[in-house]
């Protein structure tokens, strides 16, 4: 039996509407509209791409959206001074510095000088802590569009394996920690490249219930692998022969899933719109 797509755009189009009634009441009560800072480094296309995309959803979601173009040159100490700077002004609600930076510039410096109420991506040290005591408050988008693929099947995750392919500070681990939460309290391994170098991949995913996979490789996931039933959310994103590819190889993986996100179409559609409800949390945090 094939599997159910879980498609990432209805979902986003049912948070922003959402935020558009919190937007509204945080108007009406507080007279303020969220406002996201972007910082954008030097001339990536695709970071120039992103950050056209992030506007126009803001926008549309009614949060203002500042583009703050910076030369490609600059020294890390000037652009942590310009972050600091975002940081006073109390016009800014959310900060985010579009990835990669320059050579040279260190980027954990760099986020981790965002302020912890403005940290609308979930890159400061202070707010992965949070996630490691069951406190999140703004956290890594990606990581949270994987966790809201999951809860969209409805299915009750408490008790079952969880496998997640990836361990990087924004999208495996965060996702993992996140589903260790009690509240979701599914029994997590996390598998990187010494999994498979050690052959134990397909053990791995043969064993998961869920499995989100974010190791940024070609169909490294084989469909047989997949356990019959099992819920699949590809947040890998690759381009082979100018196509977009996940992490999983998807025409065998949908036959084994119940449900399955497709690449494209998929988490991608979801993580501006969970930037826009970062924004809004972060507002509401510095409210507080
Ligand atoms: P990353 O920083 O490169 O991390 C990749 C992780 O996968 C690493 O932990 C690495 O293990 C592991 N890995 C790589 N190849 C592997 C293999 N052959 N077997 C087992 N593990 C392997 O990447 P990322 O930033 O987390 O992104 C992951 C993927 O998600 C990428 O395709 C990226 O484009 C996509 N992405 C999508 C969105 C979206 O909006 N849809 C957003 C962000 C990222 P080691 O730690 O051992 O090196």
């Amino acid at each position: 039996m094939s599997a159910t797509l879980l498609m990432g755009k209805p979902i986003a189009d049912k948070i922003t509407e959402e935020l558009k009634k919190e937007i509204a009441a945080l108007k009406e009560k507080h007279d303020i509209a969220p406002s996201l800072a972007s910082v954008l480094v030097g001339d990536d296309p695709a970071s120039k791409s992103y950050a056209g995309r992030q506007q126009k959803s803001a926008v549309a979601a009614g949060i203002n959206y500042q583009l703050h173009e910076l030369p490609g040159d600059i020294s890390e100490q000037k652009l942590i001074d310009f972050i600091e700077e975002l940081n006073r002004d109390s016009s800014v609600n959310g900060i985010i510095v579009q990835i990669p930076l320059p050579e040279g510039i260190d980027e954990y410096k760099v986020q981790s000088a965002i302020a912890q109420k403005k940290d609308v991506e979930g890159v400061t040290p202070a707010n992965m802590g949070l996630i490691v005591y069951e406190r999140p408050r703004l956290c890594p988008c990606t990581a949270l569009s994987a966790i809201k693929m999951v809860e969209s099947t409805g299915v009750d995750v408490y008790g079952k394996n969880l496998t997640v392919v990836g361990r990087s500070a924004i999208v495996g681990k965060p996702a993992a920690l996140l589903m260790l939460q009690r509240k979701y309290s599914a029994t997590t391994t996390v598998c990187h490249t010494g999994t498979a170098k050690a052959g134990n991949l397909p053990k791995h995913v043969g064993n998961a219930d869920i499995l989100i996979a974010a190791a940024g490789s070609p169909e490294l996931i084989k469909g047989e692998w997949i356990k019959e039933g099992s819920i699949v959310v590809d947040v890998g994103f690759n381009w082979v022969g100018g196509k977009a590819v996940g992490d999983v190889e998807f025409e065998a993986a949908k036959e084994k899933a119940a449900y399955i996100t497709p690449v494209p179409g998929g988490v991608g559609p979801l993580t501006v719109t969970i930037l826009l409800q970062n924004t809004v949390e972060a507002t509401r945090w510095q409210l507080e």
